[in-house]
């Protein structure tokens, strides 16, 4: 099985590792932190981070979600490294305290004429400074919700919710659960119709062809609520308010899909119905949210394992005392990671989402006006037979999707 903890450098950072180790072998001596993005970019990583010690700098990448240990440097490897960063952010190379970013475009080689966009914090920790570089990449979207992992059901629920008149739809989960994914998935479907779709964002950070974007900018005067109402003059039919967080954009979002159009964004919440809970907090009555709530998708991201090396195995014994421990029946054999050279020795290769969709019925709409809770919530949906995003995980692990640990990971409510 393949151990996260063993440094992955050589197979990730083959090249790197070879000039660390020899840098006067190396053809033309090619900059250390060009390698390092080149090698970092080609294996897919999110962010890089270099960690400072008194003895040994540790270099890790982020790929799909997870920090993997990439090569260990000596510390004047490390400190070389921090100061070609540094230059190319153009940073103040001396040692600063606090933390300071900068953003700089890499180009591949002559032929990479859009570049990657990167941006570079330094901050002073005990142990000297620590540099984290982040590939400021658009968030992936795909055809189509069937590609994000949402089943045919979850899929048939966002087809009517599109065909319908008014209001919203949620997409609930942490940070890093794919949510923006989800809605630019949704939105690029959109771009097909023939609908009129506009979006005020916070800020707006992808320009999307076909779509009215609005920025933000309180100082301008244009918050939620006069950029909602300047939006609704534009005669939308979807619109988007990205993320909803506070009472302004909660109640933003209650007075457009309240006047007929169809509402988009994301909430804070471990499931779909902790939305509810989410909008009382944020001011939101009983009535409004069940005159509006029209669709809820709650996600967490997992690793996809890799198809060219998983393997069936007997369920390793970590993973079935777990599904013991939340009354699950262990399966006799479970997929597990392997690792090969198409997965960099990892086991796993990019990510699917777990989902769970949420389509409030009547009587959930007359639980809601009772101001039942959460748990009396979710009884309702278990009681329907609806798949929650554990059982969602579970389906995913049993068909080799993904692994038990990663649907462990992922932190669902659990039944019962
Ligand atoms: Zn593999």
């Amino acid at each position: 099985m393949a151990s996260e903890r063993q440094p992955a450098g050589r197979r990730l950072l083959p090249r790197l590792a070879a000039l660390v180790a020899d840098p006067a072998g190396a053809d033309n001596e090619p900059l250390m932190a060009h390698v390092l993005l080149e090698e970092a970019s080609r294996a897919r990583a999110s962010d890089i981070h270099i960690d400072p010690s008194p003895e040994q700098w540790r270099l890790r990448l982020r790929i799909d979600g997870r920090v993997i240990d990439g090569l260990e440097l000596d510390v004047g490897t490390g400190l070389q490294l921090v100061n070609q960063f540094k230059v190319l952010a153009q940073l103040d190379p001396m040692p600063s305290h606090g933390a300071h970013d900068s953003s700089f475009s890499w180009f591949l080689d002559d032929e990479d004429e859009e570049g990657i966009s990167l941006r570079v914090t330094a901050v002073h920790c005990v142990a000297g400074e620590k540099l984290a570089i982040r590939f400021l990449a658009p968030p992936m979207t795909f055809e189509d919700p069937l590609s994000l992992g949402i089943g045919e059901e979850g899929a048939r629920g966002i087809r009517r919710w599109m065909d319908a008149t008014g209001g919203m739809l949620l997409v609930a989960g942490p940070t890093g659960a794919g949510k923006t994914t989800t809605l630019y998935t949704l939105l690029n479907q959109l771009r097909l119709t023939d609908s009129h779709v506009v979006t005020l964002e916070d800020p707006v950070e992808y320009a999307i062809p076909g779509i009215n974007q609005i920025q933000v900018d309180t100082a301008n005067g244009l918050d939620f609520a006069s950029g909602t109402r300047s939006m609704l003059r534009l005669d939308p039919d979807y619109m988007l308010i990205g993320e909803i967080r506070d009472a302004g954009s909660a109640s933003a979002a209650v007075s457009v899909a309240s006047s007929g159009r169809s509402l988009m964004g994301t909430l804070h919440s471990r499931d779909a119905v902790g939305v509810v809970s989410m909008l009382r907090q944020l001011g939101l009555e009983d009535a409004d949210i069940s005159a509006t709530l029209g669709l809820v998708i709650a996600q967490r991201l997992v690793r996809r394992l890799c198809e060219h090396c998983r393997e069936r195995q007997p369920t390793p014994a970590q993973d079935a005392q777990w599904l013991e421990a939340v009354g699950v029946e262990v399966p006799e054999y479970a997929w597990v990671p392997v690792g090969c050279e198409h997965c960099d020795d990892l086991g796993y290769r990019e990510r699917i989402g777990v989902f769970e969709i949420w389509q409030p019925t009547p009587e959930d709409h007359a639980l809601l006006l009772r101001h039942a809770d959460d748990a009396a919530l979710r009884r309702n949906l278990l009681e329907r037979g609806e798949t929650l995003m554990f059982a969602d995980g579970l389906a995913k692990a049993e068909a080799g999707i993904t692994s038990l640990r990663e649907v462990f990971r992922m932190g669902a409510i659990l039944p019962g």
